[in-house]
Formats: structure tokens, C-alpha cells, sequence
């Protein structure tokens, strides 16, 4: 038997009960007849009395605090419990302890779970205040010089054409904003299937380099490896997606980087993955800014992104199809000396 709070209940007022007919029986038998013949009769009575009276009064008591726990427990299973059909899964207890700590879980994950919506709330405020804050430049720019050229700048043909230069340049940067808004949004929503194959990340490195040569060049800066890479580099991922990480992260060495400098990339032979690094030896990335530069719009300086053509979005693309690959990414970097930023790979066959 379980001495919880229903049972100690219906025992004392079993027992006080018990005692009341034992006493007032017997001495009114006492009194009427005179002798105490019957106290042996009168106490078992008692006994029969007292097991009654604890049975009705626990079943009483118990049923009172499972009906109220029951509508507990319906409060907080509701979504997965919504009609009476349902009542048997509700766990039938009257342990009230039990009852407590349920009900404290329960708010605890309410908790959590309001949290988390607070959270994502938050982000998709802050992710819509961001984007309308990037096309809204670009926007009053091409505005501006449509004004002006309304204004009677159409009718200079010097001028003209310059604005009309300007606008779209200004439409050309909504373009690049919009395009990487909708990989962002692929990638999370897990739109975008990853086309695994096996491939040579040295040559790809290489192709990418070709492709970045010229805006290299305008700033005199040098795409080198660390050091020869004869044999090939065989890694297991997404070529087109490790193409576009290969892309943003060497242009944003190039964009960062001091003119006249260098930009290398290596590579780790860690036992299952390999890990490419890309250092450059720029400007840096304060320590209290490397943690947030994978988030997106997040710049360190917004104007030189901007003059650079930069979205605010590309580390986060970068960070999205590293994940997608299940890899992990890393940035490290010393102010004025450059950043090195670092990506595993699985290794291919
Ligand atoms: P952006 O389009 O602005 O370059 P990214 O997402 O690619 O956006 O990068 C986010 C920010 O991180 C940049 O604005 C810049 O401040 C910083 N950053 C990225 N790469 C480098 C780098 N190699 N050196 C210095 N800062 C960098």
C-alpha cells in the first residue's frame, strides 16, 4: 500500500470515523444494557466500518483528483488529444507529485518552444526590414537618375547616356540581391538536391582562378597555390555548389585583399576529408565580428561591400552548401594581416 496524500486521507477519516461508532456504539450499549457483552461484536463492526469508510472515502477522493487532473492533462495534451475518444491515453493518476512534475515539463517545453518562435520571429523581422533596406539604394538611385534625366538631362546626350549607365547599375546590383536571395532560400528550404559525384578540387580551384583573373589583375593581386599540386585532389560533393564556395570566397579575398597582394589556397590531408584553405592578406575581420560574418547581410564594413559590388549574402550561401554537405566551415584571421578562411570536404575515390 502507497502512503500518498489520497490514501492518508481516507485512512484518518476511515479511522476517526471507526473510533466514533466503537465509542458512541459501545456506550450506548453500555449504558442500555448495563454490562459490556457486546464490546467484542461492537468492535469488529468497527473493523467492517473502518474498511468500508477507507474503501468509499479513497475512491471518492481519488475519483475528485482525477477528474481535476484530468482536465490537466487534456490542457496539456491538447494538440494530440482533442476529444473524449482519446480519454484512455490519458495516463489515469492521482499521484499529484507526478501530476507537478508533468505540469512543470510541459511549461518548461511551452518555454522553449516560445522561445524559439520569439527567435524566429525576430529573424524574419530583422531578414524583411534588411532586405527592404538593401533594394531600397538601388531603388531611389535609379529613381534619382530618371528624375534628372526627366528634368531635362535626356536632352544632354553626354549625360544621358551616363545616367542611363548608372541605372543600370543600380538595376544590375537588385539583380545580384534577388539572385542570392533565392539560392538562400533554396538552400534552406532544402530545395536544391545535392548532385554528388567525385571530382579534382585542385582543377576546379584552378578554373576558378581563371575566371577571377581579371578583376584580380585591376588590383594587382596574385592567385597563387601554397605550393605545387601535381597529382589530384579527389573530393565527393557537388562540383557546381563547391564552385560557387570556391568563387565567393576567392572573390572575397580579392575584394578585401590589399592591391598588390596575394591570395593562396591549400590543401589539408585530414584521413576522411580534406580541408581547403583560403587566405588572403587583407584587411582582417576583427575577432568580435568573425563569429556573425556567416549571417546574412551581416558586413564588417558596408561601405566597402557596397562599393565592391558585395551583397552581404555571400558568406551565408558559402556556409549553406558547406552544411548542405554536412562539412563544417571556419574563419580565423588577425586584424591588417589577412583572413584565412577553411572548409572540409569529404574525400572522393
Ligand atoms: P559581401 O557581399 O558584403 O562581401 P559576404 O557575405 O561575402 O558579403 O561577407 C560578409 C562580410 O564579411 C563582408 O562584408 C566583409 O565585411 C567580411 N569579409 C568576408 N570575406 C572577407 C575577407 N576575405 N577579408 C575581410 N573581410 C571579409
Amino acid at each position: 500500500m502507497q502512503f500518498d496524500k489520497p490514501n492518508i486521507l481516507a485512512l484518518s477519516l476511515a479511522g476517526i470515523i471507526a473510533v466514533l461508532i466503537w465509542v458512541l456504539t459501545s456506550s450506548v450499549l453500555y449504558v442500555s444494557t448495563g454490562n459490556d457483552a457486546y464490546l467484542l461484536e461492537v468492535g469488529m463492526v468497527s473493523i467492517a466500518m473502518f474498511i468500508a469508510c477507507y474503501l468509499v472515502i479513497r475512491y471518492s477522493v481519488e475519483e475528485f483528483i482525477y477528474n481535476k487532473v484530468k482536465i490537466i492533462y487534456k490542457n496539456i495534451h491538447n494538440l494530440k488529444i482533442g476529444s473524449d475518444e482519446d480519454e484512455d491515453e490519458i495516463v489515469r493518476s492521482t499521484d499529484l507529485d507526478m501530476v507537478t512534475r508533468e505540469v512543470s515539463e510541459w511549461a518548461e517545453q511551452r518555454d522553449i518552444e516560445i522561445e524559439a518562435l520569439q527567435v524566429r520571429e525576430n529573424f524574419r523581422r530583422e531578414f524583411v526590414g534588411n532586405v527592404s533596406h538593401e533594394l531600397k539604394t538601388p531603388i531611389f538611385n535609379i529613381q534619382g537618375y530618371l528624375l534628372t534625366l526627366l528634368d531635362g538631362a535626356l536632352d544632354d546626350p553626354e549625360i544621358n547616356r551616363r545616367y542611363l549607365k548608372r541605372a543600370n547599375k543600380s538595376v544590375d546590383r537588385m539583380i545580384y540581391i534577388i539572385q542570392d536571395l533565392e539560392t538562400i532560400s533554396k538552400l534552406e528550404s532544402n530545395m536544391i538536391q545535392l548532385a554528388y559525384s567525385n571530382f579534382n578540387i585542385v582543377g576546379l580551384v584552378k578554373e576558378v582562378f581563371e575566371m577571377l583573373e581579371d578583376k584580380a589583375k585591376e588590383r594587382k593581386i596574385k592567385l597563387v597555390f601554397k605550393k605545387e599540386y601535381d597529382k589530384p585532389i579527389k573530393v565527393y560533393g557537388d562540383r557546381q555548389k563547391v564552385e560557387q564556395v570556391l568563387i565567393n570566397l576567392i572573390n572575397n579575398a580579392i575584394k578585401y585583399g590589399n592591391d598588390k597582394g596575394k591570395v593562396e589556397v591549400r590543401f589539408y590531408d585530414m584521413d576522411k576529408q580534406i580541408l581547403t584553405e583560403v587566405s588572403d592578406d587583407g584587411v582582417g575581420i576583427p575577432q568580435e565580428d568573425l563569429s556573425r560574418i556567416f549571417e546574412r547581410f551581416y558586413r564588417v564594413d558596408k561601405s566597402r561591400s557596397r562599393e565592391a559590388g558585395g551583397t552581404g549574402l555571400g558568406l551565408s550561401i558559402v556556409k549553406h552548401i558547406i552544411e548542405a554537405h554536412k562539412q563544417t566551415i571556419n574563419a580565423r584571421s588577425s586584424e591588417k594581416a589577412g583572413s584565412t578562411f577553411s572548409f572540409t570536404l569529404q574525400k572522393g575515390k
